[in-house]
């Protein structure tokens, strides 16, 4: 196994936390089912953030839990999916994101758990859009848009900790 896959697989099992840039929110994700990490380069996701990129690992909703007041911005995803998401009422730090694609499940901005500096995308999608000016590692695994079903993204990212 690569190093970088070995340090991924150990930074996203167990139980993780995160919180928002002025500390009002504070998040525990408890052991459980999850996703791998990756990042996604679709231009909605760089306009919402500001950035170039940015980073998600989708997890049983039911495993959150969230201390601190949330507020919610709706928004249509390019897949025509219909999306919620969840930040700092007051700073506006993005929390996590749901939507009615994935009932149960929620995709979480992996910048504000604890440990983001562990956490490495098992794949990045929609290279199609990515910016000309980032390098991916030569061995990442890529998809010019994203995966369609649930099967194909199990099979994209694989499943934390296995
Ligand atoms: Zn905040
Ligand atoms: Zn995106």
């Amino acid at each position: 196994m690569a190093h970088g896959a070995k340090r991924l697989a150990e930074a996203v099992k167990g139980e993780l936390s995160g919180e928002c840039l002025c500390g009002a929110v504070r998040y525990t994700l408890a052991d459980g089912f999850r996703l791998n990490p990756y990042a996604c380069h679709c231009t909605d996701c760089q306009t919402r953030t500001g950035s170039a990129f940015s980073q998600h690992m989708l997890f049983r909703i039911d495993d959150l839990t969230v201390e601190g007041e949330l507020d919610v911005a709706e928004y249509r995803q390019p897949s025509g999916a219909e999306a919620s998401i969840f930040g700092c009422a007051k700073c506006k730090a993005r929390i996590y994101a749901i939507n009615d694609t994935r009932e149960g499940f929620g995709s979480l901005r992996c910048g504000t758990l604890h440990n983001s500096n562990e956490v490495v995308p098992a794949a990045h999608i929609w290279v199609r859009s990515k910016q000309p000016w980032i390098a991916l590692p030569r061995d990442a695994k890529t998809m010019d848009a994203n995966p369609e079903t649930a099967e194909e993204w199990v099979n994209l990212l694989g499943i934390a900790g296995q």
